[in-house]
């Protein structure tokens, strides 16, 4: 799942406005997020809260390092998405939780060949990072990387997108949403010029 460092760059809206807008205000919203996407089940979930009940102080930490890396992936991904090379500090905070990410990655048998599996014991914290940075990592390094785009909206939308367009030639996160707005904007204009 490529995607999913996106998605989760993508839960703060209006990424690159003056007033962005925060999905994940606690760390409960942390978890029905990474349930959403898949990544914790609905028993995960019902041990992580009851961990997280136990721990306040852990768990509001885990979310913390969750924003702090979200932003990271953010930052990486929009840099790459204009051309531009990612920060070094940015990179390291990938880095530092990849590393371990892969202390607990195994490969795994499947029907026709073999995965990377996310070992490691789902009831901890900060387990539902791991398959995010795996993600981040994963398609940094595939060759769907030019793919990555940052919506083209200039009030600053900041949506991070897989442009699986044949000429890729996707510009916006949404056509109804930031589309329609610089298409409308784009139709304004050649009105007040005639
Ligand atoms: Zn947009």
């Amino acid at each position: 799942m490529k995607k999913l460092c996106l998605d989760f760059a993508n839960t703060l809206q209006w990424h690159a406005s003056e007033n962005p807008q925060e999905h994940l205000n606690s760390y409960k919203d942390l978890m029905d997020w990474g349930h959403k996407k898949g990544i914790l089940s609905e028993i995960d979930i019902q041990k992580l809260n009851r961990e997280a009940r136990r721990k306040p102080d852990a768990s509001e930490k885990v979310l913390k390092r969750a924003i702090e890396l979200r932003e990271a992936i953010y930052r990486i991904f929009s840099a790459v998405a204009a051309g531009a090379h990612p920060e070094a500090g940015d990179l390291s905070i990938l880095n530092r939780d990849l590393a371990k990410t892969m202390a607990q990655s195994r490969i795994t048998p499947t029907k026709d060949g073999f995965t990377w599996d996310i070992n490691g014991n789902k009831e901890e914290l900060d387990w539902m990072l791991k398959p995010i940075v795996r993600s981040a990592a994963d398609l940094l390094t595939s060759n769907e990387l030019d793919r990555v785009k940052e919506c083209a909206d200039d009030k600053g939308c900041g949506w991070l997108f897989m442009d699986r367009s044949r000429n890729r030639s996707r510009r916006w996160c949404d056509m109804k949403d930031c589309g329609n707005r610089a298409k409308a904007k784009r139709f304004y204009i050649r009105k007040q010029k005639k």
